[in-house]
């Protein structure tokens, strides 16, 4: 249904989940459903397909049996995305508590590797994607550099790229709302995980203030961010390789077709032709 329900509301790429986003027990994907997916997204030229990671999972964990749970849950969402022909599967790197954050990074990167441990990635377009996070404490990711940092650690061992929030860099203390500190953040961007190796942007508008740490996403425009900031972003030649996908609440039937609408009319690009 997902590639279908994209189409209606006018999206030309989506992000799902492709297992219940807060149970640790796996979802079963029929190969009948996998070829379904691939089909209905060459039909529709839906592209690209991102999935995003379960959010029980911690592969930093001081605890051994949830950072256990972590690795085997994290192992059945790269072989789901692999089986779906999704590009890009989002990992947000977890949360060190307990530990210091060098031994989280350690912790993070090692259990991707071992939930990688006898799955075929190779051959695929497919990438784990690291999420930069709403900075609260403990969470790895919340700079550019923490990110790039664990990218780093795991470019020999795993497909790798990031994604970043609108809502996460506006709230962990970036400024991307007036157009000298979007500037400053791109150069911040640029310098850490590399402007090629972003390759989805989440749209979302913040409830919270910027240096806030608290992760509210809002619908486009209505938020501390502004409809001019996500303008700017989306007419940015630099990232014109990037997906946009937003993560806007739903607090009515119709909501997600609204912000689709919103950032295509900002982007000034008209609906595709049906
Ligand atoms: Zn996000």
């Amino acid at each position: 249904m997902a590639a279908e329900r994209a189409q209606a509301i006018g999206a030309n790429t989506f992000q799902i989940f492709s297992s219940s986003p807060r149970m640790w027990r796996p979802a079963h994907i029929e190969p009948a459903h996998c070829e379904r997916m691939r089909e209905l997204r060459e039909k529709y030229g839906c592209s690209p397909l991102v999935i995003h990671t379960n959010y029980l999972v911690n592969l930093c964990s001081q605890s051994e049996e949830v950072r256990s749970k972590s690795i085997t849950a994290f192992h059945g969402e790269v072989e789901r995305a692999l089986a779906l022909g999704a590009e890009y599967l989002v990992l947000h790197p977890g949360s060190w508590r307990g530990l210091t954050r060098e031994q989280g990074l350690l912790l993070a990167a090692e259990s991707v590797e071992r939930a990688l441990d006898g799955l075929d990635w190779h051959t695929s377009h497919f990438k784990i994607l690291i999420e930069n996070t709403a900075g609260a404490e403990f969470s790895l990711g919340g700079n550019f550099e923490q990110v790039a940092e664990l990218m780093h650690r795991l470019r020999d061992i795993a497909p790798v790229g990031s994604c970043l929030d609108t809502c996460h860099t506006h709230v962990a203390g970036y400024d991307i709302v007036t157009p000298d500190g979007y500037e400053q953040t791109v150069r911040q961007i640029e310098e850490t995980i590399g402007l090629k190796h972003v390759h989805v942007w989440h749209m979302n508008d913040a409830r919270a203030a910027r240096g806030s740490n608290l992760d509210r996403h809002q619908h486009i425009g209505e938020g501390t961010i502004g409809s001019d900031a996500f303008r700017r972003l989306l007419h940015d030649e630099r990232f014109v390789h990037c997906a946009f996908i937003a993560e806007t609440p739903v607090d009515e039937p119709g909501d997600d077709e609204r912000n689709v609408a919103r950032l295509r009319s900002l982007a000034a690009v008209a609906f595709p032709v049906k």
